[in-house]
């Protein structure tokens, strides 16, 4: 009998240059037809604007945390998804995205406090795993694409689904 059971993943990007996110949406072009009979993208706005957060089995989060707006949906997600897999070096180190927690007084000059003031900016910026509980982690500055393989491979068996 065919298993029609799917992984339902969301992907989200926070603090960082969405380098990842470009590296999942280029393998899309290569992979979709073939994820597709397994994956739900259940909530993965740089594929579409429905998107449901809701009932994930793994969220792989890209991105530092650098605001309480952030950490607030970086709660929700842990809340709603059973696993969550950090993607790229600013979500599992937090830098480069965190270099800003280097400055010292001298080198926060008018322009900088400025930013600082004006936009929903907390005082360090985070990694992920200062702020919630991660299970996995894909290195690098862009992600690894075979450990990002891995990974989603790996989830895939956990669920039953392959
Ligand atoms: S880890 Fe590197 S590639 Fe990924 S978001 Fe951060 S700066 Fe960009």
């Amino acid at each position: 009998m065919e298993n029609n059971k799917k992984l339902k993943i969301g992907w989200f990007s926070f603090t960082c240059c969405e380098d990842s996110t470009i590296l999942f949406t280029e393998l899309l072009n290569k992979d979709y037809d073939e994820w597709k009979k397994v994956v739900e993208f259940r909530h993965v706005k740089a594929l579409k604007t429905n998107n449901t957060l809701d009932d994930l089995d793994v969220a792989f989060v890209e991105g530092a945390i650098s605001g309480e707006k952030q950490l607030k949906e970086v709660l929700e997600i842990r809340e709603k998804a059973k696993y969550i897999v950090a993607i790229g070096a600013c979500a599992c180190t937090g830098m480069p995205s965190s270099s800003r927690n280097q400055f010292t007084d001298e080198q926060i000059n008018e322009k900088i406090d400025w930013y600082l003031k004006h936009f929903d900016y907390s005082d360090k910026v985070k990694k992920l795993e200062e702020v919630i509980k991660v299970d996995d982690r894909v290195e690098g500055c862009p992600m690894s694409i075979p450990v990002f393989m891995e990974i989603l491979t790996k989830y895939l068996k956990l669920f039953n689904i392959i």
